[in-house]
């Protein structure tokens, strides 16, 4: 490597590391600023700031039960929270609770045995499915568009557009600056879940963090 500097090409980019054949840029499509570049002398400072998540692909399905139902948590939360679950992430957890024909605010103790056999399916069938797709798309080379949102995509950034499986629109639930896009038909026995901009007009406020969403969540199971 011939020498790493920050750039100030684009905001998006972050750095650049400039090597003999070319420069590799570290860039940030979105714009909640969370990149970071840590450097360590050790495996154990890597260690340091692993928050920990169960990596699905090399776990049991008894492991990956016991990591789901050791604390009591919406599957929206389960599936993007990185000291539970490894990897996932906003956009893929919405593909893989459609899959799996599960609620994001389903709680991850009441889950029957089979729903839990089958998110941990989906989990590996849509990671693989999108791992393969992204592989063919860059075909060997490096991939230089980055995005959450795809066209290969059945729920995410598909608000209002027909479900693949069922043709019910796509509905959405806003918290924060993130959204989760489901399909009701086939989550959700048909039901809609509260939207910030529909509670506005109901008159009720909306949680701004996924915590306080399953804080409601149970509190209307109880
Ligand atoms: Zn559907």
């Amino acid at each position: 490597m011939e020498g790493c500097r920050a750039s100030s090409k684009a905001r998006s980019h972050l750095a650049a590391f400039d090597f003999e054949n070319g420069t590799l840029t570290l860039t940030e499509a979105g714009t909640k600023r969370q990149a970071a570049i840590h450097i360590f002398d050790s495996e154990a400072g890597i260690a340091a700031i692993d928050p920990g998540g169960l990596e699905v692909f090399s776990a049991t399905i008894g492991e990956f039960r016991a990591r789901l139902t050791a604390s009591n948590h919406t599957l929206k939360r389960a599936l993007t929270d990185p000291h539970i679950l490894s990897g996932i992430g906003n956009a893929f957890s919405d593909e893989i609770l459609l899959h799996a024909r599960l609620s994001p605010v389903a709680l991850t103790r009441k889950l029957d045995d089979a729903q839990i056999v089958r998110l941990f399916d989906s989990i590996k069938d849509r990671l693989t499915f999108f791992t393969d797709l992204l592989r063919a798309q860059c075909s060997g080379g490096f991939p230089e568009k980055v995005t959450a949102f795809r066209p290969e995509m059945a729920a995410h950034g598909k608000f209002k557009q027909p479900c693949p499986q069922c043709s019910t629109p796509i509905q959405r639930i806003v918290h924060a600056s993130n959204e989760s896009n489901y399909c009701p038909a086939c989550q959700t026995g048909g039901k809609l879940l509260a939207d910030r901009a529909l509670s506005r007009l109901l008159g009720k406020d909306w949680p701004k963090t996924l915590e306080e969403m399953e804080l409601r969540a149970s509190r209307q199971r109880e």
